[in-house]
């Protein structure tokens, strides 16, 4: 099944309902809780209900809670009291690299949820898939520290209950503590029915984005997206006002629309819709629920892994917000090689807000390149951060993150493509903090964004090539 923007199509899940709300600015970006203040509550004013439910069993491998009876509100909380003592009490470490997911379903949703399949098979079915993506990513970085996704225990409550789900900061005081997400099944949900569920494997990899956000940590990948209409056509007659309409209703401060770089650029590479490129950062799970993981997901799990901070959720929530780490090498020689020796080169990032990006109307670069096409472009991103109070990363919004290149040859001639701030981060993880050598295609005017040779390729500055994939 081809894979679908995540942003205008399909049936919504709640997460991306929440992503188009925060980037609507309904929901204060850094705040927003859902759900899980009762718990919480109950939990601070040492509510001890007496009892929770009966005990569990094993089914199809999972540890199920309230099989026969699903657990009330009460026992919910007495259960989630009883294990975080048991959890406490063992001094159990969790594993760095090593995901754990408890989930919960509605009594509803554990009668109905497949016709000829329990629950439990189907989460199974689901934790193993995204287990093998997550494993993976270890052949990006040449190691074995990314372990791997376990399921703690599933838990039937009744219809109605309200369950600590992982949002944001609010799980970490209100959660079970062994697990880093946790997700409840909606009543309502067929898996069927996604927009992103492929039969042949019967896996909903709508699901598997989810839980990459809410177990994982990571961010939407296609909030890199520049479309048409955030970014409007060259005519700036015709789109002005309406971008200023959109700018005013968040701020005071008119968006000037960049005329200049795509003056003699195709319409369609005037947008950068990231799951169109055929390399190794266009489709994937957390850009467009595709089914495998790519250099950003796996990578932003092994520096965490590497740094140790795995199961710090203080840190982690902020890390699956629509905003990337500025983690980015120092200098970045660009190579585009010898046919554009002596060409200009100017680079333009994007900037806006959350749902319409506009190109910076000057250049942030600009520089002619070598007798080898190459130039160093130092640190784009530098200075384009925001301050996160408390986490040791500072990051770059998504719609900062973009960066359109144009080189312009001495007869006139130009050549284009989009980069952003993922193909940074990636060199920096791989341990390239310092300096990074990239090659990389350009487009002709002739040339499509699907029908484009979408490659990069890194070094070290002594010519050695990093990031290979076995
Ligand atoms: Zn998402």
């Amino acid at each position: 099944m081809p894979p679908e923007r995540k942003i205008a199509t399909g049936p919504q899940t709640l997460c991306q309902k929440q992503d188009e709300a925060k980037a609507k600015g309904a929901i204060s970006r850094r705040n927003f809780l859902c759900g899980s203040f009762a718990i919480a509550a109950a939990l601070a004013l040492g509510i001890k209900p007496a009892e929770a439910g009966d005990p569990p069993k094993v089914i199809n491998g999972i540890e199920t809670w309230g099989y026969q009876r699903p657990l009330s509100q009460t026992e919910l909380y007495q259960l989630l009291l009883n294990s975080n003592a048991v959890f406490e009490g063992r001094k159990e470490v969790l594993e760095e690299g090593q995901f754990y997911l408890s989930v919960f379903i509605p009594q509803k949703a554990y009668q109905s949820l497949l016709n000829n399949e329990s629950p439990q098979s189907f989460l199974l079915r689901h934790v193993n898939r995204l287990d093998r993506m997550i494993k993976s990513g270890n052949r990006y970085t040449n190691d074995t520290l990314i372990k791997g996704l376990a399921i703690r225990r599933l838990v039937v409550i009744e219809d109605g209950v309200d369950a600590p789900v992982s949002h944001q900061r609010a799980r970490r005081y209100a959660g079970f503590k062994d697990s880093d997400g946790l997700w409840e099944i909606d009543a309502s949900y067929t898996p069927e029915k996604s927009s992103y569920y492929h039969a042949d494997e019967k896996i909903d990899y709508g699901l598997l984005h989810e839980w990459g956000h809410r177990v994982l940590y990571l961010p939407d990948q296609y909030a890199l997206d520049a479309s048409i209409s955030e970014l409007g056509s060259q005519s700036p007659d015709n789109n002005i006002p309406e971008i200023m309409e959109l700018s005013s209703k968040r701020s005071n401060q008119p968006i000037i629309q960049s005329v200049n770089a795509f003056t003699g650029v195709p319409h369609a590479w005037q947008e950068y819709i990231t799951s169109k490129r055929n390399d190794r950062f266009g489709n994937t799970l957390m850009n467009s629920s595709y089914n495998k993981f790519g250099p950003y997901e796996s990578l932003q799990l092994y520096r965490r892994v590497k740094g140790k901070w795995t199961h710090k959720f203080e840190w982690l929530t902020s890390e699956a917000m629509w905003d990337f780490p500025n983690e980015v090498p120092a200098k970045t020689i660009v190579t585009f090689g010898k046919d554009y020796a002596g060409s200009d080169l100017k680079i333009y990032r994007t900037d806006g807000f959350y749902d319409s990006k506009q190109l910076e109307n000057a250049p942030i670069f600009s520089g002619k390149l070598d007798t080898g096409g190459s130039v160093n472009i130092y640190n784009p991103f530098e200075n384009t951060y925001m301050y996160a109070p408390g986490l040791p990363t500072q990051f770059v919004p998504s719609y900062r993150g973009d960066l359109f290149i144009k080189v312009i040859k001495p007869d006139g001639t130009i050549y284009f493509r989009w980069f952003d701030i993922r193909e940074l981060n990636a060199a920096f993880w791989l341990g390239q903090t310092d300096a990074v050598g990239i090659t990389m295609n350009l487009a002709a005017v002739d040339e499509t964004p699907e029908s484009f040779h979408w490659n990069t390729e890194y070094f070290t500055l002594s010519g050695n090539p990093i990031f290979t994939e076995n």
